[in-house]
Parts: structure tokens; sequence; C-alpha cells
């Protein structure tokens, strides 16, 4: 018998816990999983078709709908909650999952923790890779908190400050200049489905019941052109804008902004040519391609990396798998990348020319869906 392929998955968050789990089903592989920080980025996400057909075939899906809220609804309405394109998702027939959930980034995690715990693999958290050096049929890994060690193949699952990007790829994300805000809440009377509002000022946000009788809250903040600003001046200015809203909900909005709680994030958007792997160091999900979260498809494809990386390795040997894997992504990582980036940037426009945002195209948003129910 082989000795196993010993791999050293590097962050925890979606990425790195599709990729843990999906190589953990299959034999022939010993894997390390570490990550520095004790909770996941982020507040919610919503996973649509393909990162739930990946998590069905990676064995996983079941802990995650459990920990989900179906959301089947996208409904766009103006400051004053009048009603602007409403669509409602379609579960093709015979598909076993809805087609889009939403689900809390801790829940998330803790679900994707569960199963891997069973194959024996727990994630060592307060441990950071500070390098990794690329070497003949391996890779020896530095860490933050215990001795180097060599590993057969290294995952870099590192998110979107990944410090191992640039040992692959010498592309560095671009700023879209929009800032997403991000916090959870509790329900608002009336609100059963996710909806968004667009306010006067090219700002928009969306309000998700997560299922458990709180709220995702989400706001899109358009900064074209203007310098970063500190946490306090975002949140001075999340106080303004939400004076322009005057939707049902929208004063107990504005009382329970949980303000130490607001989430914080700039966008990110890149998409390189493949290879992404340099030897026996490959990158996933946001450590090599990121989108702003227009197209709700970040962890989707973090997801589906994860699948096919696991596909590949099975089906060929280390190095041949990586290269496969590179191939087999490229192209629709970019589609994804693009879709989001354009929604993103056709809003930035909006606020330059200081008018709403044009509610979505809702027969692209459907072409679009219809393309991620494509095979990966
Ligand atoms: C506002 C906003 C809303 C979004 N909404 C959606 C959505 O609705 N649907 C969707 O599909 N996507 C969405 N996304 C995108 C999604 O969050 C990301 O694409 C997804 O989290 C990427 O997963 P990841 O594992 O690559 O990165 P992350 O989830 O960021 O995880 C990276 C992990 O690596 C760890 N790490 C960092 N440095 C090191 C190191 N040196 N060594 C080891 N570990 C390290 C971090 O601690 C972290 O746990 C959204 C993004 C934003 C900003």
């Amino acid at each position: 018998m082989s000795a196993p392929v010993r791999v050293l998955v590097a962050g925890a968050g979606i990425a790195g816990f599709a990729v843990a789990n999906a190589l953990a089903r299959r034999p022939g592989f010993e894997i390390d999983i570490v990550d520095p920080n004790p909770r996941p980025v982020g507040v919610a996400v919503g996973l649509s078709s393909c990162a739930l057909r990946s998590l069905a075939a990676i064995d996983v899906i079941e802990p995650v709908l459990a920990a989900s809220a179906p959301s089947m609804t996208l409904h766009m309405c103006s400051a004053d909650g009048t009603t602007l394109v409403r669509v409602d998702r379609q579960t093709p027939e015979g598909q076993p999952y809805p087609d889009n959930v939403i689900v809390d980034r801790e829940s998330l995690a803790r679900a994707l923790a569960a199963p891997l715990a069973a194959h024996g693999i727990e994630v060592v958290h307060g441990v950071a890779v500070t390098g990794v050096t690329v070497e003949d049929g391996g890779a020896t890994v530095s860490f933050d908190g215990r001795d180097p060690q060599r590993y057969d193949l290294v995952v870099g699952a590192d998110g979107i400050g990944s410090r191992l990007r640039g040992i692959v790829i010498d592309e560095r994300p671009r700023d879209p200049e929009q800032l997403g805000l991000r916090w959870v809440m509790n329900a608002l009377p009336g609100l059963d489905h996710g909806t968004m509002y667009i306010g006067p000022r090219a700002v928009k946000i969306g309000l998700w019941p997560l299922g458990d009788g709180s709220v995702y809250a989400f706001l899109t903040l358009p900064r074209p052109g203007l310098p970063r600003a500190d946490r306090q001046e975002v949140l001075d200015e999340l106080r303004e804008v939400l004076t322009e809203f005057s939707f049902p909900g929208a004063d107990q909005l504005r009382a329970e902004v949980p303000w130490d709680d607001v989430h914080i994030a700039p966008f990110q958007s890149l998409a390189p040519d493949a290879p992404w792997r340099r030897g026996r160091l490959v990158l996933v999900g946001d450590a090599v391609h990121a989108m702003p979260p227009h197209g709700s498809s970040g962890a989707a494809m973090a997801i589906e990396d994860a699948f096919v990386l696991a596909d590949e390795l099975g089906r060929a040997g280390v190095d041949e798998a990586l290269e496969a894997f590179g191939r087999r992504r490229v192209e629709r990582v970019r589609r994804v990348v693009e879709y989001s980036t354009r929604n993103c940037l056709a809003e930035n426009e909006d606020a330059v020319a200081g008018r709403p945002l044009r509610p979505m195209d809702a027969g692209e948003a459907v072409r679009f869906w219809e393309f991620l129910r494509t095979e990966p």
C-alpha cells in the first residue's frame, strides 16, 4: 500500500472546510487544517444551487441544510417599500435541495466541522501559516505557533488577505470601491422573505430572515473615487443613509442596529488565469478568486473549488490533478467574477450620477442562476 498523501489545508473558512471534507471522504489522504482565528469571518452567506450540489457531492449537505433557511425570493423595493422587481426562484424538478439557502457563518462552520470530526480531523485554531517553500514533490510550511513541517500538498485557503497568494500569482485583487456592511438583528414584522430596498443615493439594504427569528441585514455603500473611511466615519454614513428609508419596519431597523457588531468589508475582485498552483501549493477560494457579493457566489465558487480539486485528486496523481483543477475552474470562475463585478460597478455609476440604483435585471439574474446550475 502506498503512503498517504499528507495535505495541509491553510485556513478553516468556507473553502478550507470544504476542501478538508472533500478529501477526508477519500482514501489515501492525511489532512491537517489550521487557522489563526477561532471564529469564521463575516456574518451570513447565501448558498445557491451550485454550492449545495457540491456540498451534496462531498456528503455534507445534511448538516448544512439543517443549519440553513431556504431563500427563494429576490424582491427589490423602493425606499418606501413599493415593489420594483420580484423573482421567485424555482427549484428544478428532482433537485433534492432548495435552489438557494441562507445560513449564518457560525452555524455553517459548525455544520462543516462536525463531519470532519467524525473523520478524526480536528481544526487547529490559533496557528497561522507564515510561509511555504515549494520543493520537488512537496512543500515545507512554516507556522506561527508550531515547528515547520513538510507536506505532499498544501492547499492555500487563507481568504482575501491571503499570505500564500503572492507565492503563486503576481495579480492582486482590485478594489471596486464599494463597502459591504453586515449585521444580524431581531426579526422585522411582516418580513418573511429576502427583500432589498433601494435608497435615493445608490445605496441598498438587504434584509434576509435566517429562519431562527433573526434577520441578516446588509447594506452596500458605493464610494467611487473616495478615500478609505475609518470605522466611525462609515458608521456615521450608515446612520445618515438609514434615515432615507421609510419601508414598513425601517424605524425598528434604525433603532436596533447593533452598532458595535456591524461588520464592514471592502469588496474585492480577482480572476487570474491558470495555473492556480506553484508546484504542490494550490490556491482555492478567495485566496485565488474574489468577487463582490452582487452574484452571491464567492462562497459557492469556494465550495465548488473543493469539490473539483478532490474530484481531480481522485482521478490522477497530485501534479496532474492540480493542473487539471486550474484548467477546469478558470473560465467558470471568471464568468461569475465578471457578472458580480459588473453589477457592483453599475451601482457605482448610479452613485456618481446621484441617482437611485437601477433595479436588478430579472432576466439576467435568472440566466445567471441557470448558468450556476451547469456542471463545474
Ligand atoms: C459583504 C459580503 C457578503 C458576501 N455574501 C456572500 C453570499 O451571500 N454568497 C456567497 O457565496 N459569497 C458571499 N460573499 C463572499 C464569501 O464570503 C467568500 O467568497 C467566502 O467566504 C470565501 O471563503 P474562503 O474560505 O476562501 O475565505 P474565508 O471565509 O475568508 O476564510 C479564510 C480563512 O483563512 C484564515 N486565514 C487567514 N490567514 C491565514 C493564515 N496565514 N494561515 C491559516 N489560515 C489563515 C482566516 O482566519 C479564515 O478563517 C460575501 C462577501 C462579503 C464581503
